[in-house]
C-alpha cells in the first residue's frame, strides 16, 4: 500500500494555495465588475443584455464552485485537532452526499467499523471538508448510475477508510495527476478539491492509496493511525 500515489511533495503548502486560490477568485470577480458595469450604459440591446448576464452569471458560478471545492480553508483557523469518531463521519458524509447521489441515480452502501469507538485525530471540519471532495469526485463519476461505498475499518493499528465508485476511473497517467493544483477533466471543474483533500489528509498523518481501473471505478484508501 506505501509505495502507492504519495506526492506531498508537490503539494504546495496551505498558505500558499489559499494565495492562489484567491487568485482564482479574483479573476471572477473583475469579469463581473466590468460586465456589471457594461450593463449600467444606456441604450444596450436586449442580446447584449442577455449575453452579459450569462457571462456574469457563469463567472459567478465558477467563482462558488472555486469556495466549495476550498471551504475549509476559507473558513478561519486555527484548526482544533480532537479525537474524531469515524463511524460518526460515515453518517455525517452519507447524509451530506445523498441528495447528489440521488440526482445521478446512485445507490449508497455504508460499511461501519465493528468497533462504535474508532477514532482518529485531527480537525473534524478540514477531515469533513477532505471527505466531501472525493465523494463528489465518485458520485461525478457515475452520471449513469451507480455504487458509491464508504467503509471503515481496523486494521492493525490503523484506521481504514475507503471512499469507492462504479464510475468512469482513471489511467494510470490519471492517477499520477491527482492532487495537483488545477488538474480537472471537468467542464466546469476546479481541480481544487482533490488537491485540498490530500493536504488535510497528509496533514493527519494519513496515508493516500489510489486503486482505478477506466470504466470500472476507483478506490480512494485513506489510512490513519489510530487514536487511543
Ligand atoms: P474537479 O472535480 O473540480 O475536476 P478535483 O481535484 O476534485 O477537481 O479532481 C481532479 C480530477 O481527478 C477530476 O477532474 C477527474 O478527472 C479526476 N478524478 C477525481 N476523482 C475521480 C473519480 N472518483 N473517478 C474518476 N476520476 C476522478
Ligand atoms: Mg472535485
Amino acid at each position: 500500500l506505501q509505495d502507492e500515489v504519495y506526492k506531498s511533495e508537490r503539494i504546495k503548502t496551505v498558505s500558499e494555495m489559499a494565495a492562489s486560490v484567491a487568485h482564482e477568485i479574483r479573476n471572477p470577480l473583475t469579469t463581473v465588475k466590468g460586465f456589471i458595469q457594461l450593463l449600467g450604459e444606456p441604450d444596450i440591446d436586449k442580446e447584449k443584455r442577455e449575453y452579459y448576464q450569462k457571462i456574469c452569471l457563469e463567472e459567478l458560478n465558477r467563482a462558488e464552485l472555486i469556495i466549495t471545492d476550498y471551504l475549509s480553508i476559507a473558513k478561519p483557523d486555527p484548526e482544533v485537532i480532537e479525537n474524531i469518531n469515524v463511524n460518526e463521519e460515515i453518517s455525517y458524509l452519507s447524509s451530506v452526499l445523498q441528495t447528489y447521489a440521488n440526482y445521478y441515480n446512485i445507490k449508497m452502501h455504508l460499511v461501519f467499523s465493528v468497533d462504535p469507538d474508532l477514532h482518529i485525530m485531527g480537525d473534524r471540519y478540514k477531515f469533513r471538508q477532505a471527505l466531501i471532495n472525493i465523494g463528489k469526485n465518485a458520485i461525478e463519476a457515475m452520471q449513469n448510475g451507480g455504487m458509491l461505498e464508504i467503509k471503515a475499518n481496523q486494521v492493525n493499528r490503523n484506521v481504514v477508510l475507503s471512499i469507492s465508485d462504479t464510475g468512469v476511473g482513471m489511467s494510470p497517467e490519471q492517477v499520477k495527476r491527482l492532487g495537483t493544483p488545477y488538474y480537472s477533466t471537468k467542464e466546469k471543474g476546479t481541480g481544487l478539491g482533490t488537491m485540498l483533500s490530500f493536504v488535510i489528509i497528509k496533514k493527519m498523518n494519513g496515508k493516500i492509496d489510489i486503486k482505478s481501473k477506466i470504466g470500472k471505478g476507483t478506490e480512494f484508501i485513506f489510512i490513519f493511525p489510530k487514536s487511543y
